[in-house]
């Protein structure tokens, strides 16, 4: 018994009988005797519908209004979670992000919780209501109303429950844990009991869309008891914490990401600088550069390579195009039809040969390499999009497949 943060993403609550669904399941944990905090987010595709209807009006509508609108999504969410708990016959309070204390910084479409204000909240629980917290939402310090991002419902409930030092934060999804690789495309996927906040934040960095890395971080600053879990089957999940016991497999699991793109920048001169000015310039312009790749000079030029976001391509390459003149290359290119296969496990730090696995079956199935990354628990390719899904099949067979 104690404080249980509870999130429901948006295909949980996505209609009537789903709300419902939710309520049954909160209820049952505070009549356990729990105090019991739910953070929701937006119905169904409700967020992806208001972006259509922004668009309609002004496709260049400001962050602040963009806000404005998409919060709305997450405030039916509170109202409707509420009303069902009433009907089951339970105390509650639904508050949005404001009415709960969440202070952000003014970062609007992106920002970031700077603190939470928990009275109110600790208010209502000390007179045992259970309380419902539009996530994904908050206000900054001119009480104008700022998102965190898509996916941010996640972060808003870590961070609640680190604010209020909760027992437990479980986060609901329509998937019922982590899982060695998406279910839906592998099909000797197999759920993990448990995952370290580290394998976890760079599966989440990496395309496996269970959590928001954002959230995955946070939990581990605030070393916040963590737990991926179905909202639809009452089955145990996936526990995410500082070190794991129970599996003691070499690599835990195998992402995807396609939303994004490589460019290069051909025929800069081999001379110090260079390197600077571009990724300064891609800086400027709050553009994430992830895998890089810089050719040996020859004859006093080279070629360098990297991927961006592919909402970010267009910026990319607008910024690089027009100084390319400062930097002295000769072109830029770009490729949309990439993908990053990366495979991740706290394993591989011991473990000599994983690399050489990974590439072997690659290599088996007739896969090219265009790009390699590493890092202490992670290896990430960059091949062609049509064969990711191949790629992450056959590195599940190499590394995870069981007969
Ligand atoms: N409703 C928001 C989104 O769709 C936040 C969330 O789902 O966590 O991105
Ligand atoms: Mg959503």
């Amino acid at each position: 018994m104690g404080i249980i943060v509870q999130k429901f993403g948006g295909s949980s609550v996505a209609n009537a009988e789903r709300v419902l669904n939710v309520a049954r399941r909160v209820t049952d944990t505070y009549s356990q005797g729990n105090d019991v905090v739910v953070v929701v987010s937006a119905q169904g595709d409700t967020t992806d519908d208001l972006i259509v209807k922004a668009k309609e009006i002004n496709p260049r509508a400001s962050k602040r209004e963009m806000d404005v609108l998409l919060s709305t999504g997450e405030q039916i969410s509170i109202a409707l979670l509420a009303m069902a708990i009433e009907s089951l016959g339970f105390p509650v309070k639904s508050l949005t992000g404001w009415q709960a204390g969440m202070k952000t910084d003014s970062n609007h479409g992106s920002a970031r919780i700077k603190r939470i204000d928990t009275e109110r909240i600790e208010n209502e629980i000390s007179k045992r209501n259970i309380v419902v917290v539009a996530g994904f939402q908050g206000i900054n310090r001119y009480d104008d109303i700022t998102t965190l991002g898509r996916g941010g419902s996640d972060t808003s409930a870590v961070a609640l429950a680190a604010a209020l030092k909760a027992d437990l934060c479980q986060i609901y999804t329509d998937v019922d844990g982590v899982y060695t690789a998406d279910p839906r495309k592998v099909e000797n996927a197999r759920k993990l009991q448990e995952i370290t906040f580290d394998e976890m934040l760079e599966l989440a960095t990496l395309g496996a869309q269970v959590l928001h890395n954002r959230s995955v971080e946070m939990a581990k600053k605030y070393r916040v008891n963590l737990e991926v879990l179905s909202s639809l089957e009452r089955l145990p999940g996936t526990k995410v914490k500082e070190v794991t016991k129970v599996e003691k497999t070499l690599i835990k699991g195998v992402a995807k990401d396609s939303d994004i793109a490589r460019i290069s920048v051909l025929k800069v001169p081999d001379q110090p600088g260079v390197a600077y000015k571009i990724f300064s310039l891609l800086a400027s312009k709050r553009i994430n550069v992830d895998i890089i790749l810089q050719s040996i000079g020859r004859d006093g030029s080279k070629d360098i390579s990297f991927t961006v976001p592919l909402a970010d391509k267009d910026a990319a390459v607008d910024i690089l195009e027009s100084h390319k003149e400062t930097f002295g290359a000769s072109d830029v290119h770009w490729d949309d039809t990439v993908s990053k296969v990366s495979i991740v496990g706290a394993g591989m730090q011991s473990h000599p040969g994983v690399a050489s696995t990974m590439f072997e079956a690659l290599s088996e199935a007739g896969i090219n390499i265009q790009m390699i990354s590493t890092s202490e628990i992670k290896i990430s390719v960059l091949i062609d999009r049509q064969d990711a899904d191949r790629a992450v099949s056959a590195i599940h067979a190499a590394f995870l497949d069981r007969e």
